[in-house]
């Protein structure tokens, strides 16, 4: 076989890791050989210091470590009194944790649509879908932008529900200049490697204002204790967040801005160079400032634009190619054909994004991307 390299070939990432790890290399591992050495390895202050430091960072009253995002939104529905005979309405086009965290708890998700150029909840969207039942709106932050937050909160007052936040992509977004996860009754994060601030493992938190429910999920993550060792007032679960992974957010967190702005500017030229005619940038919300966890276009005939940039080295996601409500174990809570949700699932495609990513491969990739899907594919 002849090979015919591409001289213009360059490889592209859908992710990458590395450049994030070696910012806070030597820190973590200094801190960490501290932490053997004093054998802390549940609890303690490298913990307490996180979660002051990130509730600092929201601007909320407090911050609950967690085991990771799925737990941070299980115990949070559950530490609310939400459970069997309820109703929490979600957005089908989320991370299956969403859902599944609403199914854990005992209660029922109720499926609602999106706005067709963000992605994100509306009002009306809820509205749409709520019952005497619903008790909880979760709203995902999907991509790394919130949705209307003064639109829901009033959606949500009106109907006498709570307001939980899923922000598991959106460490750092704002809304009228206020933090992600602080606008509802509780806001859920997760420390999944990949996301905007990740730790070296799974990790999460909940922040909140209230202390009640603050005291209820600390409890509920270490066994339902309260007070003593051996008192188990509440039914609990095992989720703490390791104190060496606390080690590894505490330092990522001090550059999570810069990342956040990296992240920022990488969005800013993607907008610019790629042609709307050909793939169309998921619409900024105005009134909020997101911090683009995923670069996401839409794209007709998304699977061979996928394969095609493959081919010339960019590696490409999709998130989510199935709308939660059409998935094996939660079709049994679907009620309606939800067509914005269903319509986006067939065109998303997510472009490398990273803060590290150089300038140069965000216009390679752009042109990349007009070139393929400019093209029409064989029939
Ligand atoms: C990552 C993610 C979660 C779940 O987090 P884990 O830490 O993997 O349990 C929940 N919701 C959304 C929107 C996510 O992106």
């Amino acid at each position: 076989m002849t090979l015919h390299p591409d001289p213009d070939l360059r490889l592209v990432p859908f992710l990458d890791l590395a450049g994030l790890t070696a910012d806070v290399r030597e820190e973590v591992l200094d801190r960490w050989t501290e932490l053997v050495d004093d054998t802390r390895f549940i609890g303690g202050e490298a913990v307490t210091t996180f979660e002051d430091s990130f509730a600092r960072y929201c601007g909320a009253g407090q911050a609950v470590g967690v085991g990771n995002g799925t737990d941070a939104i299980h115990l949070t529905l559950r530490a609310l009194g939400i459970g069997p005979g309820d109703d929490v309405v979600v957005p089908t086009n989320t991370f299956v944790a969403t859902v599944e965290a609403v199914v854990l708890a005992g209660a029922r998700p109720r499926f609602a649509d999106v706005n067709p150029a963000t992605l994100l909840l509306t009002s009306e969207t809820v509205e749409a879908v709520a019952t005497p039942s619903t008790r909880a709106v979760i709203a995902v932050h999907l991509y790394g932008q919130t949705p209307d937050m003064d639109a829901l909160l009033e959606c949500t007052r009106h109907l006498g529900i709570r307001l939980v936040e899923d922000a598991a992509q959106a460490q750092g977004a704002t809304w009228a200049g206020r933090k992600a996860g602080t606008f509802g009754v509780a806001g859920c994060f997760s420390f999944y490697p990949g996301k905007n601030l990740g730790a070296w493992g799974d990790a999460g938190a909940v922040v909140t204002n209230d202390p009640i429910l603050a005291e209820r999920v600390r409890s509920m993550r270490d066994h339902g204790r309260s007070g003593s060792h051996h008192q188990h007032v509440v039914l609990g679960t095992n989720s703490r967040l390791d104190a060496l992974q606390a080690v590894v957010l505490g330092a990522k967190l001090a550059r999570l801005d810069g990342w956040n702005r990296a992240r920022r500017d990488l969005m800013a030229q993607y907008r610019r160079l790629i042609d709307p005619s050909v793939a169309v940038p998921i619409a900024s919300q105005p009134g909020g400032e997101g911090v683009h966890h995923l670069a996401v276009v839409r794209v007709r005939d998304r699977d061979r634009v996928q394969r095609e940039l493959a081919s010339h080295g960019v590696v490409t996601g999709i998130h989510y190619p199935v709308p939660c409500h059409l998935m094996p174990p939660y079709a049994t809570y679907a009620e309606r054909r939800l067509p914005e949700a269903e319509a986006a699932a067939r065109e998303v495609m997510s472009l490398p994004m990273y803060p590290h990513m150089e300038s140069h491969d965000v216009a390679y990739v752009a042109r990349r991307l007009n070139e393929v899907a400019g093209r029409r594919g064989p029939a």
